[in-house]
């Protein structure tokens, strides 16, 4: 999802820097063409007023009559004798002859007498209209001789407020610069300059370069705010100037930056709720899993204890037959054999009887100890009920059980059993049965081996009887 929303905040900023690429372009464009329709208009008059200067007896009339249309156009309509007086201005018709041959629009002409161009002067602060203008300025000729110099001087507020009603942003410019580096006029929305005349703009921008194309891009750090920039130029050679359009990326980037924020703080909201959805299904997952885990270790808890004789720890009754009904299958499939030991402790109700009901319980649990010392540990050992229990000797066949049964039974008449109440002597006897002969079931093998437990009690216990022996009455 960053990855998303990181390139598309990329592309929209390209895509924005090339649009206000496209912007200062056309405007420049747009600019370009209406200094070049100002100037001519310019030069126009100041050819028409030319012819009449030098002849029309009421020269004042004359210019107030041409000028009138004009209105605030025209700031200044002056006539430079070749001395650099001041003979004539519209603004002052009857004042003394002011000294102007300091000026450059006045020494341009004069020394350059074969030259008969339009001149165009940086602002100037006039001195007697008091207010800064450029002055568009032809030289008069008479009989091919330098005569003066026709001024006509033009507010720069005149291209100022052209420029001020295109919008470029608040901190953008529109700058007419003369190719002599002075600004003309500009209209910004950060204040600049007031210093017209002043202030020069470094020699290194590109569109000072006579030889770099007449018009083109460029970006940078602006002399004029020194703030950075994005800009395009078109430089009027035949007039001496540069329209510049400055933008700035504040005003342009604007919008791409709120969308931008937006983009962030979206995605980090994204963000934050899936963090949190994440945790949030690891919290329940884990204590699913908890309880997925308590509940098998109940489980088995619980099976062990359904599958264990509480009094004795061997298999329960019920555990006992199933294991044995398992080991029988595969007793059945693989062709072996396996005996069964039916073990009934001898006249346990008088232990009960003598010693009491806990003493019993007991005994009970060192028989089975002795008897588990016997077994390995494939055997199989369970109590069936009260004082009665059956071992299942896997691999095994009656006469290898016989030895079994006897070293049980052996160890359990000769060992002492030791209680709380004193040391009391039991004896077992064991019916045997084995799946040796014929297949049997678990019902039928358990009868077989009940049948000579019950022999084995009737011929006086403490023995060991095997199924099908001739030698009882089973
Ligand atoms: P026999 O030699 O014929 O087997 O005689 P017996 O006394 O052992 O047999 P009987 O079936 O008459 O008595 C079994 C006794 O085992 C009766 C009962 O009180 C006792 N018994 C059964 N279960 C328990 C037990 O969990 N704990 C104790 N202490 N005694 C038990
Ligand atoms: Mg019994
Ligand atoms: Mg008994």
């Amino acid at each position: 999802m960053w990855a998303f929303v990181l390139n598309e905040i990329k592309h929209e900023r390209a895509s924005t820097e090339s649009a206000a690429r496209n912007d200062a372009m056309n405007l420049a464009t747009a600019f370009e063409a209406h200094v070049h329709s100002v100037i001519r208009l310019m030069d126009i008059i100041l050819l028409d007023m030319r012819e009449d200067v030098l002849e029309h007896s009421d020269f004042h009339s004359y210019v107030r009559g041409e000028v009138e249309p004009y209105g605030s156009f025209v700031a200044q309509f002056a006539v430079i004798n070749k001395e650099g007086r001041l003979m004539y201005s519209n603004l002052a018709p009857e004042a003394e002859p002011v000294d102007l041959s300091d000026r450059e629009h006045f020494r341009i002409h004069r020394d350059n007498p074969d030259v008969d161009r339009l001149f165009i002067s940086k602002p100037v602060l006039g001195r007697v209209s008091q207010q800064w203008t450029i002055q568009f300025t032809r030289p008069i000729l008479q009989n091919g001789q330098f005569a003066g110099v026709l001024v006509h001087s033009v507010p720069t507020s005149f291209f100022a407020d052209y420029y001020e009603q295109i919008d470029v942003g608040p901190n953008g410019s529109i700058v007419l610069l003369g190719t002599d580096r002075s600004v003309r006029a500009i209209a910004s929305g950060s204040p600049i300059i007031e210093r017209y005349g002043q202030f020069k703009v470094p020699q290194s921008k590109p569109y000072f370069d006579a030889s770099s194309p007449e018009r083109g891009y460029f970006e940078g750090v602006s002399s004029l705010d020194g703030e950075y920039h994005l800009g395009a130029y078109r430089r009027l050679n035949e007039y001496g100037v540069v329209v510049v359009v400055l933008l700035a990326p504040k005003d342009f980037l604007a919008a791409y930056r709120e969308r931008r924020e937006l983009l962030i703080v979206s995605a980090g909201v994204i963000s934050v709720l899936l963090f949190a959805a994440g945790i949030l299904i690891f919290v329940l997952s884990r204590r699913y899993f908890q309880n997925t885990a308590s509940l098998r270790l109940a489980h088995d808890q619980l099976s062990q204890f359904a599958n264990t004789d509480a009094l004795t720890g061997v298999s329960s009754r019920r555990s006992f037959l199933h294991r044995l009904e398992a080991e029988l299958a595969r007793t059945g499939r693989h062709g072996d054999c396996l005996s069964l030991l039916m073990l009934d402790i001898d006249h346990f109700k008088r232990v009960n009887d003598c010693y009491g009901h806990p003493i019993g319980d007991a005994v009970l649990k060192q028989f089975t100890t002795i008897c588990t010392r016997m077994l390995r540990s494939r055997d199989l050992f369970g109590r069936l009920g009260g004082e009665e229990f059956a071992i299942a000797l896997p691999h095994t066949d009656a006469e290898g059980a016989r030895c079994v049964a006897e070293k049980i039974r052996l160890a359990i008449a000769q060992a002492p059993i030791m209680t709380p109440g004193g040391t009391i002597p039991i004896t077992v006897s064991m019916g045997l049965a084995c799946t040796h002969v014929d297949r049997v079931d678990v019902d039928q093998l358990i009868a077989k081996a009940d049948g000579a437990l019950y022999a084995a009690k009737h011929e006086g216990r403490n023995q060991v009887r095997v199924a099908g022996e001739q030698q009882g009455q089973f």
